[in-house]
């Protein structure tokens, strides 16, 4: 029966996702507080309350409008500018079902997240790697000319990246935006962590997408929200693509609470920012594990031990991302609580120390 499924399909390696044992997850930059107990009790009941509320048998708002209000006041933008997804990794899929095709490619740059290549090959495009520099900063004079090209249909830049956790230089990426051939994709995933964003863009670049996430700072990766911000002309291309109802209504009553009250999750992602500053110092000074700047909620270094750490924190029941390939010298570690840490910096510190 193999031979029936499409060959783009066939020859797909998918996203892999660990099956381990552990109790700490610093795996995949999730917010390690439980939202309920960031945002006060008070919170906590009604939420309770309206999810019981809802009426389950009937289909959500199948346009999100309060949400997407709600987001578009947040982002200076009209509702009309919004597209929600179920995560932004939905968005990324709806994106290449718009735009790509057997003819058409997508430019991306390596290391970065793994998801736009697998996307890429399921809707069957072709995919341009443009490989970050040693020091995994933007090679942007070839980004631009990669973007420029007539079949490039889209190009993403993730701003600041994945898994290196660096912002690039912004006159060099809003230079790729205003030359592309095609639409560019900022993935802003991180954005609260880094605080920059192309968002007051929108209106001057037809072709601009910005694409944001609830699961990274706003804790609520369990109820999978994302959206994208774009050209009215743009998102209602892409709408034709996105599965009706496919933001469900916990997912939606949720994520409204979330962004109603974003100011609540200032203290958190400040002390995430400040934690991983003093994780960053700490690490630096391990002989043997070569630090970059992060950007993010995640540190991310270098090291010939990258299996024995892997190894030894999973030993101590702490999950970190591990890589293959030519990134097998990498870790990352999303930054958690500030417990964890600490043992995060004794477990390095001793494998590195070990002779
Ligand atoms: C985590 C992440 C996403 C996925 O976000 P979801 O909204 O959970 O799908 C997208 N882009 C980057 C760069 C990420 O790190």
């Amino acid at each position: 029966m193999k031979e029936l499924v499409n060959e783009n399909i066939r020859n797909l390696i998918p996203y892999q996702v660990a099956d381990l044992d552990y109790d700490v997850k610093l795996d995949a930059n999730e917010n390690p507080y439980h939202i309920p107990e960031i945002l006060d009790g008070e919170l906590k009941k009604e939420l309770k309350e309206e999810i019981f509320k809802e009426f389950w048998n009937y289909y959500p708002d199948a346009d999100a409008t309060e949400l997407r209000e709600a987001l578009a006041q947040k982002c200076g933008v009209a509702k009309e500018n919004i597209i929600m997804g179920n995560g932004s990794d939905e968005i990324i899929l709806n994106l290449m079902l718009t735009y790509l095709n057997g003819e058409k490619a997508v430019v991306i740059h390596p290391p970065t997240f793994s998801i736009y290549k697998i996307f890429a090959q399921v809707t069957n495009g072709k995919v341009k790697e443009v490989p970050l520099t040693e020091e995994f900063e933007l090679d942007a004079e070839k980004m631009e000319a990669a973007a420029k090209e007539s079949d490039s249909a889209i190009t993403i830049i993730t701003y600041p990246n994945n898994p290196t956790g660096n912002l690039f230089q912004e006159e060099a990426v809003e230079k790729i935006i205003k030359n592309a051939k095609g639409i560019v994709v900022i993935d802003e995933a991180y954005y609260e962590f880094a605080g920059k964003t192309f968002m007051d863009r929108i209106g001057k670049y037809k072709n601009l997408v910005i694409l944001r996430t609830l699961s990274k700072a706003y804790g609520i990766a369990g109820l999978r929200v994302g959206y994208m911000v774009a050209d009215v002309a743009l998102v209602n291309e892409v709408n034709k693509v996105r599965l009706p109802y496919n933001l469900n209504k916990i997912s939606q009553l949720v994520a409204l609470k979330m962004v109603k009250n974003d100011d609540k999750f200032r203290p958190i992602i400040k002390e995430i920012l400040e934690e991983r500053d003093k994780m960053a110092v700490e690490v630096a000074k391990i002989e043997g594990l070569k630090m970059y700047k992060s950007d993010t909620n995640s540190i991310f270094f270098r090291t010939e031990k990258a299996e024995e750490i892997f190894a030894k924190m999973l030993e101590n029941r702490i999950l970190v991302r591990k890589f293959s390939g030519n990134m097998k010298d990498f870790i990352r570690i999303s930054i958690g609580k500030k417990e964890d840490n600490m043992k995060v910096v004794e477990i390095l510190k001793a494998v590195m120390q070990k002779q």
